[in-house]
């Protein structure tokens, strides 16, 4: 790689031993729940708790479950194609999902927001940033289901505690907290992928007197909505994954003294955000977010094009790396292009190391903030202000060295034998990944034969497509599990709405009632999946622990609930082709039951 010199060797080797510092017995296991003594970690600082109304026992075509960008982008499809009777359902006070949730300070998207926010077209809006900032998010949720009418028939602040599939009725039964009993001839699950939040399950956790909270319930009635009441504050934060990376900065301007601390480092490359010139969003012809996304999908999944149209660093890295690359490049054997692949992602580590001596004045933190892992091991970071913050001198790196926090007292954090005082401790320990299907939720799906989600996939993921189960007629579940492979979340929430309400659509006119992925096709799409993630299996095992990897214990079952690799846009292609012929392939169809 020319301008970078590494020794490839010595490099293994410290990747190994950092990754072998961190593995841990209990893996997924040392996180606990935010439920029981933890419950106020996941509790919603936002919503009305005086809210209450009668119980619903109506009849609706489709209920949605979830409200964030699945949910609205599955409403919006079904509505452009004529279907009236939907209900979007949630537990949160509004739509908008981890948007609603999550309203950390400094929280924005870290894919453009030109082709993340899903809709602009059709909403006729441009962003005022290239990397739009969480508020500005939200509005346009509230704005997709203002346009599309969806809050006609939402049922929000209502907590699902079973959808229960009756064989006679043909319909779902959705119960809730509000002792709803609706009925609905279709569900679509949107529920959400990082939603449910976790807690390190750190000795004395519970023993903590000061304040604490989780950065997606973030508690302005202690911080003040400037942070101004932390100005006299000892502030100790823990974990410092992507959330941390954006909101460390505003909290350290805010407090006192900040200590952060980390387990792992991220990657922190270069943001460049800027705002919209209003000369080029005025310019835009008809088509361009669709033509924008297609081409950032094509160069971020391994493709090429001719022009680079976000030109940001999520593109330039692929350029690099091919890293997403699945398939063979012709004229090189797939063990030079393992190599090449190894020795460009070498080199980009390089260049993130050496980016942190350049920024961080201190040799020892400069040290400890440097990652030592293949760069797609983590959810690479962004930022141009989260380096300098440890040259602030109220801010303080607490390294633990891989090994995590030692324990936690009444008046603050110990690592490595030294109690570090603090008045308020912030979680930023992120999400449930890998956990059984309804302790995520909190509720359960059961389907024909009374069968759950949970016990249908208790020895991995079965899908048709990442979407539908046998088992489970008329439901449909959009999830990152067994579905095409993107970084941008919301193009493939788009590809999996757009499906189910054709779908759905087909259906409804078309006097079906029931709909169910037949064994065989559920079969072969899980064969297909499990095929083809062989390259990322054999990578992920070499990771770093982290939540992409079962903290390192990575296996069978999660290769089976991987991603489904193919070329950039070959998972939307697939779906489209399955439903070319009106009836959808890979269903048992069963028309003209009771209505
Ligand atoms: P992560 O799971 O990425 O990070 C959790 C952090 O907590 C890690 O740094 C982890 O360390 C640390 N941690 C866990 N246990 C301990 C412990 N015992 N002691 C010390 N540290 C500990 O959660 P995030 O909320 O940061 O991000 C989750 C995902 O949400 C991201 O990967 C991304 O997909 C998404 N996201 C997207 C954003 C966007 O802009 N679109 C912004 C923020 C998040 P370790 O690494 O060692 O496990």
């Amino acid at each position: 790689m020319p301008g970078v010199e590494f020794d490839v060797d010595a490099l293994r080797q410290k990747y190994a031993q950092e990754r072998d510092r961190r593995l841990r017995p209990d893996g997924i296991a040392q996180y606990v729940e935010t439920s029981g003594v933890f419950a106020d970690f996941a509790n919603d600082p936002w919503s009305d708790e005086e809210f209450t109304r009668e119980p619903l026992t109506d009849d609706v075509d489709v209920a949605i479950i979830g409200a964030g960008f699945g949910g609205l982008l599955t409403g919006a499809r079904l509505r452009e194609l004529g279907v009236q009777s939907i209900r979007l359902i949630d537990k949160a006070a509004d739509v908008g999902g981890t948007w609603y949730w999550n309203r950390y300070p400094g929280i924005a998207c870290d894919v453009e927001s030109y082709v993340y926010m899903p809709l602009l077209e059709e909403l006729g809006y441009v962003p005022t940033e290239k990397y739009a900032k969480g508020p500005e998010i939200l509005a346009h949720c509230k704005s997709i289901a203002e346009h599309y009418d969806l809050y006609r028939d939402i049922c929000l602040q209502t907590e699902v505690h079973e959808i229960r599939w009756e064989a006679e009725l043909q319909r779902w039964i959705i119960a809730t907290h509000h002792g709803d009993a609706i009925r609905a001839r279709f569900v679509a699950m949107a529920n959400g992928y990082l939603q449910k939040p976790k807690l390190p399950g750190i000795e004395g956790i519970t023993a903590f007197e000061g304040h604490t909270f989780h950065t997606s319930r973030w508690d302005y009635d202690y911080t003040g909505s400037d942070l101004g009441k932390l100005a006299d504050k000892r502030v100790g934060i823990i974990g410092t994954g992507a959330t941390a990376i954006q909101c460390v900065p505003h909290i350290a301007k805010a407090v006192q003294q900040l200590l952060v601390f980390q387990r792992t480092p991220s990657t922190v490359d270069v943001r460049g955000n800027r705002p919209t010139d209003p000369t080029w969003s005025e310019s835009l012809p008809d088509g361009w977010q669709r033509r924008r996304i297609e081409n950032f999908q094509l160069l971020t999944a391994g493709g090429e094009a001719d022009e680079d149209l976000v030109d940001d660093a999520w593109t330039s890295i692929v350029k690099k790396l091919f890293l997403m690359r699945q398939t063979a490049v012709e004229g090189v054997s797939d063990e030079e292009r393992l190599r090449a692949v190894e020795m460009a992602d070498f080199a980009k580590m390089e260049e993130i190391r050496t980016r942190v001596d350049s920024i961080v004045a201190d040799p020892a933190t400069a040290e400890a903030l440097k990652p030592w892992y293949g760069y797609f091991c983590k959810r690479p970071c962004f930022h141009d202000d989260y380096l300098q913050t440890f040259n602030r001198d109220n801010v303080t790196l607490v390294d633990t060295k891989g090994k995590g926090v030692e324990r936690i007292t009444r008046g603050g954090v110990v690592v490595d034998g030294t109690e570090h005082n603090i008045d308020c401790l912030i979680f930023a320990t992120g999400f449930e990944v890998g956990t059984d299907y309804s302790r995520r939720t909190g509720f359960e799906i059961i389907g024909r034969d009374a069968v759950t989600l949970t016990e249908k996939w208790s020895d991995g993921v079965r899908t048709l497509h990442g979407l539908t189960v046998n088992g489970f007629p008329n439901c449909f579940i959009l999830s990152i599990a067994q579905s095409g492979f993107t970084v941008n979340f919301p193009y493939l929430l788009d590809v999996q709405a757009r499906h189910s309400a054709e779908v759905i659509a087909w259906a409804l006119s078309n006097d079906v009632t029931q709909l169910e992925a037949t064994v065989d096709a559920e079969s072969s799409w899980v064969d297909t999946v499990v095929a083809r993630t062989g390259a990322s299996a054999e990578r992920a095992k070499a990771c770093t622990p982290g939540y992409y990897n079962r903290e390192g214990q990575a296996n069978a079952k999660t290769r089976q609930g991987s991603f489904f690799y193919g070329t950039p846009t070959e998972y939307a292609d697939i779906l489209d082709a399955s439903r070319a012929d009106g009836a959808p392939e890979g269903f048992e169809i069963r028309t003209g039951i009771p209505r």
